[in-house]
């Protein structure tokens, strides 16, 4: 599946991030060519992980969750109110990340 390309921070943080094209990938182990949406590599067998990092989503649940118990306290113990701007806070929040960390692409080697 292929998504349009936008204007997205391309992963300078991120030295295992290698581009070829749109449609291949260079794994930093052993430089075979990997298509892009595989999700393993077929020369080294490391694993292909793509878009945000998991400790963003965890990081983007804290703020989430604090808008829930903050709207908890003002709208007079309503935990439907609350989940739902926690739940919107929360799905914004994963949907820019999404969007900044679209071509993020990282190899991870199994253990051997
Ligand atoms: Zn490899």
């Amino acid at each position: 599946m292929e998504r349009p390309a936008r204007n997205a921070y391309r992963g300078a943080l991120l030295p295992t991030v290698r581009r070829v094209s749109t449609d291949y990938l260079i794994c930093p182990h052993c430089t075979i060519e990997v298509r892009k949406g595989c999700k393993a590599c077929r020369g080294c067998h490391a694993r292909i992980g793509y878009g945000p990092p998991w400790p963003w989503l965890a990081a983007a649940l804290a703020p989430s969750i604090w808008v829930a118990m903050t709207a908890h306290r003002f709208f007079y113990d309503s935990f439907l109110v609350s989940f739902a701007m926690g739940g919107v806070l929360f799905g914004g929040l994963w949907v820019v990340l999404d969007m900044v960390y679209e071509d993020r692409v990282v190899f991870r080697r199994q253990p051997s």
